[in-house]
């Protein structure tokens, strides 16, 4: 693939469903809520990944997409100051590295003369930036303001898949949040879609890309490196991924797991 526009016609037009669930690139929904949400449920796969040109990707390169909400409006359970260093640098970070490692892969391509320790470098750059920037794509999406779409609990076929799948919701919740609180050094808490048995896991990341389950559509996550809560919480990490529960956008997260299921049919 040496141009844009194959990387886009193969997305929108020859990659499996459970490739592009391996890749992450199904849990690129957009980030921003709106009208569009109803019609995009409605277009199946083919939809979902048009979608990810305008999420978190421009049709030619990664991008940052905007937040759905103001930097304070998640406070108190995630200060403003937080987050504008966290979408604006931390995840900016991700967005540059990622691009930077496929223009520098393909660079090698063209030139026909990597080296191992070349490939190994800009593969590990790539899985690295790449899973960075796709979990912070859904982390911005599954939250919003408390009592606007924030807390609450999930409905319909959300709450269906983790009753059948966790018994309850607070089954599902404690398992989460202690999955999260318990990440060695920095990474994430993640309830994912599994497609084979059509249930949902939890899982844990270590940094963004270690631990993962191939095939998995990441649904529900959240960030626990000490970038996404140390300011205001320091070392109390788990006070922040209790408060975390008061934010969570459970119509997005549902939302994702009908996407994820068209995906599959
Ligand atoms: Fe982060």
């Amino acid at each position: 693939m040496s141009d844009a526009v194959n990387r886009r016609d193969l997305l929108t037009k020859g990659l499996p469903a459970g490739m592009i669930a391996g890749l992450g690139l199904a849990s690129l929904g957009a980030a921003q809520e709106g009208p569009a949400a109803g019609a995009r449920q409605q277009q199946g796969g083919q939809g979902i990944v048009a979608q990810l040109l305008k999420a978190g990707y421009d049709g030619q390169q990664y991008k940052l997409p905007k937040l759905p909400y103001d930097y304070d409006a998640l406070e108190p359970s995630i200060d403003a100051q937080t987050m504008r260093l966290h979408h604006d640098k931390h995840h900016a970070g991700y967005v540059s590295g990622l691009n930077k490692a496929l223009e520098q892969l393909e660079r090698l391509r063209s030139e026909g003369e990597a080296s191992g320790l070349e490939v190994n470098g800009l593969t590990q750059d790539l899985a690295f930036n790449g899973s960075g920037h796709f979990l912070h794509v859904i982390f911005w999406d599954i939250m919003a303001p408390e009592g606007q779409g924030g807390g609450g609990q999930p409905s319909g076929e959300l709450a269906e898949a983790i009753d059948s799948s966790f018994g309850s919701l607070q089954n599902c919740w404690d398992h989460f949040a202690l999955a999260a609180k318990k990440v060695q050094g920095s990474g994430w808490g993640i309830m994912a879609w599994e497609p084979h048995a059509d249930q949902l896991v939890i899982l844990q990341a270590k940094d963004h890309q270690d631990r993962t389950a191939w095939g998995v559509v990441p649904l529900l996550v959240i960030d626990v490196w000490e970038h996404a809560y140390y300011l205001k919480y320091q070392n109390r990490r788990a006070e922040y991924v209790d408060n975390f529960r008061n934010i969570i956008n459970w119509e997005s997260v549902a939302r994702r797991l009908s996407n994820a299921r068209q995906l599959r049919a």
